[in-house]
Order: C-alpha cells, then structure tokens, then sequence
C-alpha cells in the first residue's frame, strides 16, 4: 500500500534526512588511504547517535538477506556495488567508494548514498560517477506531480544505457516513511508513462547503480549482502530521499 505523506510529515523526514546527510558528509571527509571500513561505520553511528537518531541499517533484515544487517552504513568498494559490510579492510589509493547510511529520528526515515574516489582517481571512476550522479539528478527531475514511477526509471536507464553501464534490475529505489522500505518499489529501468502516477506527498529513495562492465549480471558474496559485479568492473551507487510535492521535487537527504 502506497502512504502519502503529510506536509508536516515531509517536514519530519527532512529533519531525519538531514542527519542522514550529515553522516555521509563525516564518512566522506575521513575516508582517505589507509583508513578503515569499519572506522568509517563507527564515524556515521557517532554522528546518527549524536543527533538522537538510531541507525536504519543495523539489524535490518530484508526478505532477501539470511542474516540481521551488522552494521551501520553499507561501505562497498570497487566491484562491490551496493550492501558491503564495513569491515577490517582498508582503504587503498585509487579505490572507489560507495556508503549508503539511513537514520531514524522520531520515527521517519532518511536513505541516501554518496559514490567517490579516494587518493588518485582512475578517469573512468570518475566517469562512472558523474553519470551515476547524473542518472540520480534525471530521475529526481522527473519526479513530478502528474508524471508516473516509470517515468523515474526511464530517466536513469536512458543515462546509464546511453553510457553503456550495467544496471542492477532486481534492485533499486523504494517508497519510504516510517519504515525504510515502503511502496512502491522504483526499478532503476522502466517504461516511461507508465506505472503509478506521482502525487503529492509520495516520497521516495531514488537510487541508480550502474556497473561499468556494461552487463546486468551481479553475484551475491559467501555474506549474503554484498553484490558483486559478475566481471569485476567497477560500480557507482547514489541515492536521495526525494518528496513529491506541488511546488516539484523536494531531496530531503540534501545537507
Ligand atoms: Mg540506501
Ligand atoms: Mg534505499
């Protein structure tokens, strides 16, 4: 069931998003060669914690997982393309980074992900960035009053098709509220025109992931969360949690 949300509502998830936002940006400016995934979870827990939110992530068990999420962010470098679990590795120079945080603050929910390089970045990384980010923009832009949900997945597809990126299919962007995942789901690749139309007081987690091998196919790891591009090519992840109003799209994960 798909649940609009009040405009206070909106205004309540703004301030969850917020600290959403304010994570990542911690997260972003530790993460250099040398340091740790797991310190970086530690860094985005402190700042949730400090704000009075509780994290989205830990303990969350989706259908698809075999076990409770153990940690805060999901930190997935280089072919990993979404759910790495924050770990002892550490950051090497030229690695690509993807965290996606969620926090909870008085019962509503901010989702977002942010993708970067760390020390000397590989042109095509950054390449594979931007467009992902790209991809996000066209899919926030076409979350309008009086469009439909595949008008969202037709924006971001075209961008990562056009580019020759694999898409994750079987993940994507979702509803959200009081809880993390909601209706609808919002596939990464649609038919535009079609699907639900968008009214006010939709919010939804938009979220391209493109693979830069130019193939649609992952892998799930021996942990059951992360995925893995099939050829070990490189993958962007990014992700805003966006209201639907009258006055056009609102990013509630913005800083
Ligand atoms: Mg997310
Ligand atoms: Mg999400």
């Amino acid at each position: 069931m798909v649940e609009l949300k009040t405009d206070a509502e909106i205004e309540a998830m703004r301030e969850a998003g917020r600290v959403v936002a304010k994570a990542l940006e911690a997260v972003r400016a530790h993460a250099e060669v040398g340091v740790s995934l797991r310190e970086l979870d530690a860094i985005a827990a402190d700042v949730i914690r400090d704000h009075g939110a509780k994290p989205a992530f830990l303990h969350y068990k989706p259908a698809f997982a075999p076990t409770p999420y153990p940690a805060v962010i999901c930190a997935s470098v280089n072919d990993v393309i979404v759910h790495g679990i924050p770990g002892k590795y550490r950051l090497r120079d030229g690695d690509l980074v993807s965290i996606d945080c969620g926090a909870v603050l008085h019962g509503w929910t901010g989702d977002s992900a942010i993708s970067f390089t760390v020390g000397t970045p590989r042109p095509a990384d950054v390449e594979l960035i931007e467009t992902t980010r790209r991809a996000l923009e066209a899919g926030i832009a076409a979350a309008v009053v009086g469009g439909r949900l595949g008008d969202i997945g037709h924006a971001i597809s075209t961008i990562g098709r056009g580019a020759g990126y694999g898409l994750v299919t079987d993940f994507g962007g979702h509803g959200i509220g009081r809880r993390m995942h909601e209706d609808p789901s919002v596939p990464n690749e649609a038919r535009p025109g079609r699907g639900m139309p968008l009214r006010h007081g939709l919010v939804l987690a938009i979220e391209p992931m493109f693979m830069a091998g130019g193939r649609d196919r992952y892998r799930t790891a021996r942990d059951g969360w992360s995925l893995h591009t099939i050829d070990g090519s490189r993958a962007a992840h990014v992700e805003h949690t966006v209201a639907i109003t009258d006055d056009g799209p609102r990013i509630l994960t913005a800083l």
